[in-house]
C-alpha cells in the first residue's frame, strides 16, 4: 500500500517534469552519444543554463564533469548522466523535508500562505488542505483575502469541495481580524492545523508588505509561536522573475519555505536548483498539475531520479 502511494508520487513528479525532462535528460544523452570536447562541454553548459539552473551551477556542473571525465575517460553516456544526477542531488540536499510539527494540545500547526496573485495561492491552499485531510487531521482554512471577493469566494468553492472547514471576513474587513478570529476559532474547535490565505500582493507595494506583519502579529496574540510557517508560493514558469519575488519578500517578512507551482507547464524545472542554490530557502511543496492531488512534497532524491529517468 505504502509503495503503491509512493509509486504514485513518483510517477506524478516524473510527468509534470516531463518537459525538462525531454531538454535535459534526452538532450544530454544524445550529446554524450559523441566524442566529449570543449565544444560538446559548452553545449552541455548552455542546456543546463536554458533548463534554468543558473548561470554559477550550470558552469560548475560543466566543470565537475570534465575533470571527472578526464580521470575516467572510458565512462559510458549513461554514467555521464548519472554523474549530473547525482551533482544536481548534491546541489539540492540541505534542508530537512516537511513541515514544523507542533507538539500534541500546542494548538493547530498556523501555515500563513503569500504571494503574487496568479501564481497558484488559492489552488496551493486547496491542495495543501486536502493532503492534510486526507491524513486525518482537521483542517480550517481563512479566507483572509479581503481585497478581491473573488478570491474568498473561490476559497469557499474548494473548502465545500474537499470538504474542510472555512472561516472568511467581509470583503475589505482587516485581514489581520480574520486571522486572529479564525485563530480563535481552531483553537476552541481543536483544528490540528489552519490555512491562512492572505491577499495576493505586489512585493514591492509597501503597505501590503506591512499588513502581512500585522497578520502574523495577530497569530502571534492567539497562540505565541504561531505561525509556524510563512510559504510563499512561487509560479515555476516565470524563472528569474520568481526568484526575484522571494527576495523581496523575505526581506519584509521571514519566508519558512516555498511552494513552487506550475513545474508541470515549464521545461525550465532546473528553477528548483537555481531556487535552492541563491535563496536558501528550502522548497517544501511542488505543484504538477491542476488537481486536487497535484501536490506532492518536494523530495531531493525523488526529483533529480525524475529529472532523468
Ligand atoms: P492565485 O491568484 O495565486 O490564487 O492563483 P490560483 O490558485 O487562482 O491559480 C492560478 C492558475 O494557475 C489557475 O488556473 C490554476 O489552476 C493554475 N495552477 C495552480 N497551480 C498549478 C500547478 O501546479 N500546475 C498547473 N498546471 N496549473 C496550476
Amino acid at each position: 500500500m505504502i509503495f503503491k502511494f509512493l509509486k504514485s508520487s513518483y510517477d506524478k513528479v516524473k510527468s509534470a517534469l516531463s518537459k525538462t525532462r525531454s531538454l535535459l535528460g534526452q538532450k544530454i544523452l544524445s550529446l554524450f552519444k559523441g566524442p566529449l570536447n570543449e565544444e560538446t562541454l559548452d553545449q552541455l553548459e548552455q542546456m543546463l543554463y536554458e533548463a534554468d539552473l543558473g548561470v554559477k551551477m550550470s558552469h560548475q556542473i560543466t566543470e565537475d564533469l570534465k575533470k571527472h571525465y578526464r580521470q575516467h575517460p572510458h565512462l559510458t553516456p549513461e554514467e555521464l548522466l548519472d554523474f549530473i544526477r547525482k551533482e544536481i542531488l548534491r546541489g539540492l540536499q540541505k534542508f530537512p523535508p516537511g513541515l514544523k510539527e507542533v507538539p500534541s494540545g500546542g494548538g493547530p500547526l498556523v501555515i500563513l500562505i503569500v504571494g503574487v496573485n496568479g501564481n497558484g495561492k488559492t489552488t496551493s491552499i486547496a491542495k495543501l488542505a486536502k493532503k492534510f485531510s486526507d491524513e486525518g487531521k482537521k483542517v480550517l482554512v481563512a479566507a483572509a483575502d479581503t481585497f478581491r471577493a473573488a478570491a474568498i469566494e473561490q476559497l469557499e468553492m474548494w473548502a465545500q469541495r474537499i470538504p474542510v472547514d472555512i472561516v472568511k471576513g467581509a470583503p475589505k474587513s482587516d485581514p489581520a481580524a480574520v486571522a486572529f478570529d479564525a485563530l480563535t476559532a481552531a483553537k476552541s474547535r481543536q483544528m490540528d492545523v489552519l490555512i491562512i490565505d492572505t491577499a495576493g500582493r505586489l512585493h514591492t507595494k509597501t503597505p501590503l508588505m506591512q499588513e502581512l506583519e500585522k497578520i502574523k502579529r495577530s497569530c502571534h496574540k492567539v497562540l505565541p509561536e504561531s505561525p509556524h510557517e510563512t510559504l510563499l508560493v512561487l509560479d515555476a514558469t516565470t524563472g528569474q522573475n520568481a526568484i526575484e519575488q522571494a527576495k523581496s519578500f523575505n526581506q519584509y517578512t521571514p519566508i519558512s519555505g516555498l511552494i513552487l507551482t506550475k513545474l508541470d507547464g515549464t521545461a525550465k524545472g532546473g528553477i528548483v536548483l537555481a531556487i535552492q542554490q541563491q535563496l536558501g530557502i528550502p522548497i517544501k511543496f511542488i505543484g504538477v498539475g491542476e488537481g486536487l492531488e497535484d501536490l506532492e512534497p518536494f523530495d531531493a532524491e525523488q526529483f533529480s531520479q525524475a529529472l532523468f529517468e
